[in-house]
């Protein structure tokens, strides 16, 4: 068999980047792991207005479950504050249907899609990447290509066979757990964060709302902070507190740190988790991803029409890339550190100083007087701001 791409995982990124190579003409093959695209979740499905607007899908009845238009943010003592800022604004997503809608998506573009489908290593001609050999339902193939899409998610192991260093540190990973609850009494309109060490230390707890009383409610911990107690005891603790019913539940990890140092080689290029292409602050990763991996789709397909598969042509998607994101992801992980350094006393009482304000309208003259008191903040949002 022989492709000019082959993209390995069939989620948000590999669907993207599969879809639009597809469009340019490419004959594309994904390749899915698990049995079933979009299982086992491992999201909450909280997606802004700005993702659609950017990607061009539409938010169907299919996969979104609510509207979102407000923000609850907790403090750990009891301050709290709704904002209604215009960002927030956005849906809730069923993420297993959403996935297979992406999937089918690649598929009418014109790409061949296979789940259930293991890539097991890479193919190299003269040192460079140019095709996998996967495992799936019926055994094992060789599939030769001009360019492999890592797309594997989090700790990327087709990228690292590749030679890319896409490990992250226990530090550097937020672990999260998440239950799909029942019996859960909110607004549908309002996402709802808590944050502080009774909740979630450097980290924080979520409750997004999908309508008919139910609700993903998680939290997600970076591991170096909360190695004692895993974060499942948080969790537990929280939805025993609120009386909430245990319906599903799922676990994983997002990179917080910032993508990794190079995310081409050689006949390869990484996107997504497997990037580390994730927002370090709210730990969303599908704009982000979406954003890169139509950037990598449309690169492989320059690639394709020059046959230049070399490292040196490939980097064009990591420039690419970085101009597009790269600003937004540091400015994140500044504020995140900057968050990270304020107590569970700051924090509350940072909150308590804008309980009340409108926060959509707030100027930023009066933001930065409110945090003249948290010189790390102070100086991060006068950066960003
Ligand atoms: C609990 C939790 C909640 C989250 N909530 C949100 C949220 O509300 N909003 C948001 O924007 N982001 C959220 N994120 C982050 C978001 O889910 C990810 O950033 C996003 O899904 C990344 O997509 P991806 O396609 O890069 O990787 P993944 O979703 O990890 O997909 C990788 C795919 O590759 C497949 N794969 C791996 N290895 C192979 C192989 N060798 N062969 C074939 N297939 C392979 C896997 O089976 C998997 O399907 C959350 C993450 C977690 C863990």
């Amino acid at each position: 068999m022989r492709y000019d791409l082959v993209v390995v995982g069939g989620r948000v990124a590999g669907s993207i980047a599969a879809y639009h190579a597809a469009k340019k003409g490419l004959r594309v093959l994904m390749l899915e792991g698990n049995p079933e695209i979009g299982t086992p979740v491992q999201c909450a499905g909280g997606v802004s207005d700005s993702f659609f607007r950017s990607t061009g899908i539409k938010p169907l009845p299919e996969f979104t479950c609510t509207r979102i238009k407000a923000a609850a943010i907790n403090g750990p003592y009891g301050a709290s504050i709704t904002t209604r800022n215009p960002m927030i604004r956005g849906y809730i997503i069923e993420r297993k249907i959403f996935d297979k809608y992406l999937a089918l998506r690649a598929s009418e573009a014109g790409a061949d899609v296979l789940a259930g489908s293991r890539v097991k290593d890479l193919i190299f001609h003269d040192g460079s990447v140019s095709g996998v050999k996967f495992r799936g339902p019926d055994g094992t193939h060789e599939v030769e290509s001009d360019i492999v899409i890592a797309a594997d998610g989090i700790q990327s192991g087709v990228g690292r066979r590749a030679g890319l260093d896409t490990r992250f540190r226990p530090g550097e990973l937020c672990s999260c757990v998440q239950y799909e609850a029942a019996g859960v009494d909110v607004d549908t309109e309002t996402i709802e964060f808590y944050f502080g060490s009774r909740f979630a230390p450097s980290g924080y707890l979520w409750v997004f709302p999908k309508g008919d009383g139910r609700a993903n409610v998680g939290l997600g911990v970076r591991r170096s902070s909360c190695s004692e107690v895993g974060p499942l005891m948080y969790l537990n603790r929280f939805m025993s507190d609120k009386g909430f019913k245990r319906i599903e539940f799922n676990a994983g990890a997002v990179p917080v740190c910032g993508p990794i140092e190079r995310t081409f080689t050689d006949g390869m290029l990484v996107v997504g988790d497997a990037a580390g292409q994730v927002d370090p602050l709210t730990g969303g990763g599908i704009h982000v991803a979406a954003e890169c991996a139509k950037i990598a789709g449309e690169v492989a397909a320059e690639a394709v029409e020059h046959g230049r598969f070399d490292g040196k042509f490939l980097s064009l998607y990591e420039k690419k890339w970085r101009s597009k994101v790269g600003r937004n992801l540091e400015r994140s992980l500044r504020f995140r550190r900057a968050l990270d350094a304020l107590d569970d006393e700051e924090l509350d009482a940072l909150l308590r100083s804008v309980e009340g304000k409108n926060l959509s309208s707030i100027s930023k003259i009066s933001l930065l007087r409110v945090l003249k008191d948290y010189p790390s903040m102070l100086r991060v949002l006068k950066d960003i701001l």
